[in-house]
């Protein structure tokens, strides 16, 4: 039997910010455990919590980067659990009136365009992290009180495909806006993933398995795939699948039952009575906007319909925020668009890619590529020398304008001179000219090297063809 698979995913991003999310210790990355901790986090008694702003403007952030319904007031609820990683008893986090809610993302799944659904995004702490040993279990509590933001998707992706391209969309979301640096490899974005499968074509959703807490992007992939896979034989077998929690174990590739939907615990959630709610204004709302950059997806569409490039090289351009904003600085220098989408995606991206290194690492700035390009349009240097100056400044991190100078690089692009010295090197080769009008033709490339030999690549390149066409073919 043919079936429809459908997925919601459940993502969890900490957020880049200076403090946690309730008290002043520190929100760094940071692998000594127990690090970064506070007499709030570790819920000492007598102590109050303290909002940080600065979480609740990047939450609102998203919010609107996502396209939600932001609420009229903040509100902050307990969630009531008693685990070790959580000393206080409670989590705070947004349970009835959420951050963010109605929302929706357009991103691209191959090339067709797809609108994702926002169920909402709310904002809580992070708990402490568990290592678990044979006969005792260790507890970091770096992690409890760090601010996140957990993104809830509709039941709206069915396939594999599309829910990793949701999450990659989602993650350069948060990066764009420098609201999380979002690496799984820091275990910063996490994912719980809901499956279900139901006959084809069906007007009602199957029944879902949640599979919790997916570190990586693969075992996404994987979790999904084997839980199609476990469902589909259930189904076969005329088993009726049951809605429970499972683990993904990317030793063995399976999935494993946790507990039942049944057992679920009941989190009398509350208003936490020492947050009071306060107001998310217009003003505040209208300063948060204006720092949202323009996203990938609306770049992507704008690179290819305004300055008509291509999608594969849109997307390279867009890969970060840094190299959209270096390409676009080369526009803003009034450089043809095609242009400067060949200079960033060839020279400065194989650049990159090679010495594993980020825009923000680089010396040559976007307007000193301007320069050179400019120099180019102006028949000052070649765009052989273009080149050459551009690694040089890469590497040796000095000024195009310095390396043009002191290389004395221009471009001779006078009719005379270039004659005068293709005139010169033919009448030294009276015996390759006849070879040439005997059929040699690379005795024309070999002249051109002689040229540019002897002019030190300056020789404008087209000029010199040209002219060393008609003086050849005088003799
Ligand atoms: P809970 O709070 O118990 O996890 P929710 O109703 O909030 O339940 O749903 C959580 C996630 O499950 C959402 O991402 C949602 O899209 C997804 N989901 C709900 N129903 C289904 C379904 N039938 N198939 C797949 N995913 C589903
Ligand atoms: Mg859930």
């Amino acid at each position: 039997m043919e079936y429809d698979v459908t997925i919601g995913l459940e993502v969890h991003c900490e957020m880049k910010t200076n403090t946690k999310m309730f008290s002043p210790a520190l929100n760094s990355y940071n692998t000594i455990p127990n690090f970064n901790i506070g007499e709030i986090d570790l819920a000492f008694p007598g102590t109050l919590p303290q909002v940080n702003f600065e979480a609740v403007k990047k939450s609102i952030m998203m919010a609107l980067a996502l396209n939600c319904k932001v609420p009229n007031y903040m509100y902050f609820d307990r969630k009531n659990y008693y685990y070790p990683d959580l000393p206080k008893g409670y989590q705070v986090t947004q349970a009835h009136d959420p951050v963010g809610t109605n929302g929706y993302l357009d991103l691209f799944v191959g090339d067709t365009v797809k609108r994702v659904y926002i169920h909402d995004i709310h904002l809580e702490e992070d708990t402490a992290s568990l290592d678990h040993y044979s006969t005792y279990s260790l507890l970091d509590y770096n992690r409890c009180g760090v601010p996140l933001l957990e993104t809830v998707t509709e039941p709206c992706l069915h396939s594999v495909d599309e829910a990793l391209a949701f999450l990659d969309a989602l993650r350069k979301v948060f990066i764009y806006c420098d609201v999380s640096e979002a690496r799984t490899d820091r275990g910063q974005m996490r994912c719980d993933v809901n499956v279900s499968l139901a006959p084809k074509g069906s007007k009602t959703l199957g029944t879902r398995v949640e599979m919790k807490n997916i570190n990586s992007f693969v075992n996404v992939r994987n979790a999904i795939e084997c839980e199609i896979a476990r469902q589909k034989e259930a189904l076969e077998n005329g088993e009726v699948i049951e809605q429970e929690t499972r683990r993904y174990d990317d030793t063995e590739c399976k999935t494993f039952r946790m507990r039942s939907k049944a057992d679920a615990v009941d989190y009398k959630y509350f208003i936490d009575p020492n947050i009071p709610p306060f107001k998310i204004n217009e003003s505040l709302i209208s300063e948060v906007k204006a720092r949202i950059p323009a996203l990938q997806f609306e770049r992507i569409n704008k690179y290819m319909n305004e300055y008509e490039i291509s999608k594969y090289d849109a997307t390279v351009l867009v890969k970060d925020r840094e190299m959209a904003e270096y390409f676009d600085n080369l526009i803003a220098n009034e450089i043809d668009a095609k242009t400067a989408c060949n200079w960033v995606t060839t020279v400065i991206a194989g650049y990159l890619n090679k010495n594993d290194l980020e825009i923000k690492d680089l010396y040559l700035t976007s307007d000193m590529l301007a320069y050179v390009i400019k120099s180019v349009n102006k028949g000052d240097i070649s765009g052989k020398q273009a080149k050459e100056v551009v690694e040089k400044s890469l590497t040796e991190k000095k000024s195009p304008k310095d390396i043009i100078k002191s290389m004395g690089m221009k471009q001779i692009s006078d009719d005379a001179t270039i004659r005068g010295i293709i005139v010169s090197i033919l009448d030294a080769h009276q015996d390759l000219i006849n070879e040439y009008h005997n059929g040699r033709s690379n005795v024309f490339d070999f002249f051109i090297g002689q040229v540019m030999k002897q002019t030190r690549g300056q020789a404008n390149p087209s000029m010199t063809s040209s002219i060393l066409k008609e003086e050849i073919d005088k003799r």
